[in-house]
């Protein structure tokens, strides 16, 4: 299936876990692909991984003229961006009370600002299109909270008013934009997790098991698909039904 033939999409976080099952998706249906992370060498590693049809850059979404030199590249070399995935994300968990200002700052500029700052200098291409399809990822934890994880919570939570704001100011230019909030899924960002832990979140999770990167990938690929382009402002949990 090639449904993506002609599109280019970009994943931010692209170089593992969710954003690199993504960017294979994206690329195995069709697409070029450009994946970002902070470190060249590691996008580019992963890119590679992909095949001809995936490049790799270096881009900390934290940084508002690295994100604006990112999307005038892609402009330049691709002459076209249809897909964007906001996948940069980090947690620095920690109670409340004990919490750092950096702690809060860098998951904020992460998961929150960096969303703002790729949809901003994305925005020109797009309008001018009068296509795009902005999906951006979230989490359960931004819909139901999680102790030790205010700021992620407060960040993902955000990313959801963000996403129904921006897809009612660009709906009547065919741009949608809509997010995933994932539940639990076996990535870098879990393997801290002891099996205790893993066993006792299997327990709440209705469907019995940790999610793949690839549960989510398939549902982003859907929400990038014309089998979706009457769908904007949607938030999907892909959880196994954790958040019911
Ligand atoms: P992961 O395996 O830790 O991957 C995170 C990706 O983001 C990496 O490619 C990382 O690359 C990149 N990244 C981090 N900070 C960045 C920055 N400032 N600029 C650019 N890239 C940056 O995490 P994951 O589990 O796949 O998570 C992907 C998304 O899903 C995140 O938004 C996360 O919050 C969300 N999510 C995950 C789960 C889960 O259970 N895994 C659940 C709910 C939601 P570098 O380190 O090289 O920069």
């Amino acid at each position: 299936m090639n449904q993506f033939e002609g599109k280019v999409a970009l994943i931010t976080g692209g170089s593992r876990g969710i954003g690199f099952s993504c960017a294979r998706l994206f690329a195995d249906q069709g697409a070029q692909v450009v994946i970002c992370s902070r470190d060249e060498v590691t996008a580019q590693s992963a890119a590679a991984a992909i095949g001809d049809s995936c490049t790799g850059a270096a881009c900390d979404v934290t940084d508002p003229d690295a994100v604006k030199l990112l999307l005038k590249n892609i402009a330049a070399e691709q002459g076209a961006l249809h897909i964007l995935v906001n996948n940069a994300g980090i947690t620095e968990d920690g109670l409340l009370a004990r919490m750092k200002n950096e702690q809060w700052e860098r998951v904020i500029a992460t998961n929150l600002k960096g969303a703002f700052h790729t949809c901003r200098a994305a925005a020109k291409l797009m309008l001018r299109q009068r296509y795009g399809r902005i999906i951006n990822i979230g989490s359960i934890v931004g819909l139901r909270g999680q102790g030790g994880q205010c700021n992620y919570a407060a960040a993902k939570a955000g990313l959801i008013g963000f996403s129904k704001a921006y897809a009612r100011e660009v709906s009547s230019r065919n741009i949608t934009v809509n997010l995933v909030a994932p539940g639990f899924i076996e990535t870098d960002m879990t393997s801290d997790m002891s099996d205790e832990m893993c066993t006792a979140a299997v327990r709440q999770i209705p469907l019995a098991r940790i999610g793949t990167p690839e549960d989510v990938a398939s549902v982003v690929a859907f929400l990038a698909s014309d089998a979706a382009d009457y769908i904007t402002g949607a938030v999907i949990p892909v959880d196994g039904g954790l958040a019911m």
